[in-house]
């Protein structure tokens, strides 16, 4: 992999972790904050509830992803960037584009997400 398309792919990466980090603050201070107002019956309570987790449910997600960043960022210092984690193969560089913190290649995630080893 050239180091031009590595340097190229460690800015993308760590722009997405900045965006990432700034959103899930907001997203987390939003859930946290969300229904802790006085005098509410227990309808709203109960949907205060249902809301919160939703949002935290979609914090999960973000913090995965961040999880892969970091993870994609380390393998650009260890040059093993772009190879696929289970089978050792280069990644597509299209694929790298479009996913920028690809741990497999194509064959490798549809098989293991078939088996629902990975959700990402
Ligand atoms: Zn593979």
């Amino acid at each position: 992999m050239d180091a031009k398309f590595l340097e190229s792919q460690k800015e993308v990466l760590l722009k997405m972790r900045d965006e990432i980090r700034q959103k899930l603050k907001e997203k987390y201070n939003d859930a946290m904050s969300f229904g802790n107002e006085e005098g509410q019956d227990s309808a709203d309570e109960a949907y205060n509830l249902y809301s919160k987790n939703i949002m935290l449910g979609r914090v999960e997600t973000d913090a995965l992803k961040l999880n892969l960043i970091d993870q994609a960022l380390k393998r650009i210092e260890d040059g093993t960037y772009g190879v696929c984690i289970e089978c050792g193969c280069d990644i597509e560089e299209k694929r790298l584009k479009y996913v920028p913190f690809a741990r497999y290649c194509v064959d490798c995630k549809s098989e293991l997400e078939k088996k629902g080893l990975i959700k990402m």
